[in-house]
């Protein structure tokens, strides 16, 4: 499988227990090329192969290069056929209401958390089904219950491209159910990763934990075992479901 944004995290966290349930894993990562080395280590040590691939998702240009790296791989037996992808590379911004937000802001938002999603699905779906010749398999986006609660005074424009995600899951789910491609989502709540720092807010997690019914954060490991579950054979009648992973909230 792909797992895009793989470097730390989230996607971190499903590159390790999709190795340790038997998948070869593609690493995608932008910047930190030293984590993404170190997720492929851990997958090697699972006994799975790993191939790290730098790409930013927000550039078209890059997915089809990504995506023509892999097949390399695959074509020269280094990596098993693809079988999944997860579209987990995702950003926030620092706190600002609607009326402060630049446009290239919400542009950036828009590019890695929408556009990135559905070209990196897109060229999946090429690879995936079996109206496209192959064999199936299984699509796991990245959405965030910041669609159902709409992050006011915060990132609203983040909820909205999660909301895209909601929706495109629905979409693409039931246009290609019966090509043998499912494709679900799984909206983490307040999950304890980086996250939170890179929109300025580091203690986030820690200080909205009182407000989540089970009284904490989540870790990136209970949000991956949603993820790998989707992914699995565990889960063939599931398609189109957008399941939240929020402690409750
Ligand atoms: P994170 O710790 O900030 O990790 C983000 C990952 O995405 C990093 O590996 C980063 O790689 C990569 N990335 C960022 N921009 C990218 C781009 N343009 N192209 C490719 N990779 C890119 O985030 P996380 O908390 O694990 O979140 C993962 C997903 O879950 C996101 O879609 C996020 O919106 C969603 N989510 C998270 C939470 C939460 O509370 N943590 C809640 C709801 C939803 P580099 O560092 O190498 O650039």
């Amino acid at each position: 499988m792909l797992v895009t944004g793989a470097s730390r995290g989230i996607g971190a966290a499903a590159a390790r227990q999709a190795a340790a349930r038997g998948w070869d894993v593609a690493v995608n990562y932008t910047r930190d090329a030293a984590a993404a080395e170190a997720v492929a280590a851990d997958v090697r040590a699972a006994g799975q192969r790993a191939f790290v691939v730098r790409a930013d998702v927000a550039d078209e240009a890059q997915v089809l290069a990504m995506f023509a790296a892999i097949d390399g791989e695959i074509d020269a037996g280094r990596l098993a056929p693809l079988g999944g992808l997860v579209n987990n590379a995702g950003v926030v911004d620092l706190p600002a209401r609607v009326d402060e937000m630049s446009g290239a802001r919400i542009e950036r938002m828009f590019r890695i958390n929408v556009f990135g999603s559905i070209w990196c699905a897109r060229e999946a779906v090429k690879r995936l089904s079996i109206k496209h010749g192959r064999s199936g398999g299984s699509i796991v986006n990245l959405g965030s219950a910041a669609s159902r609660l709409g992050s006011p005074g915060q990132y609203v424009d983040y909820a909205a491209s999660k909301g895209a995600i909601d929706v495109f899951t629905l979409g693409l789910a039931r246009e290609v159910a019966a090509e043998g491609v499912r494709v679900n989502a799984v909206r983490p709540g307040i999950i304890e990763t980086d996250i939170h720092a890179s929109g300025g807010l580091p203690e986030r997690a820690r200080q909205l934990a009182p407000q989540v019914p089970m009284q904490r954060a989540g870790s990136a490991d209970e949000v991956a075992a949603a993820i790998v579950w989707l992914l699995s054979d565990e889960a063939s009648y599931t398609t189109g479901s957008v399941l939240d992973v929020t402690g409750g909230r």
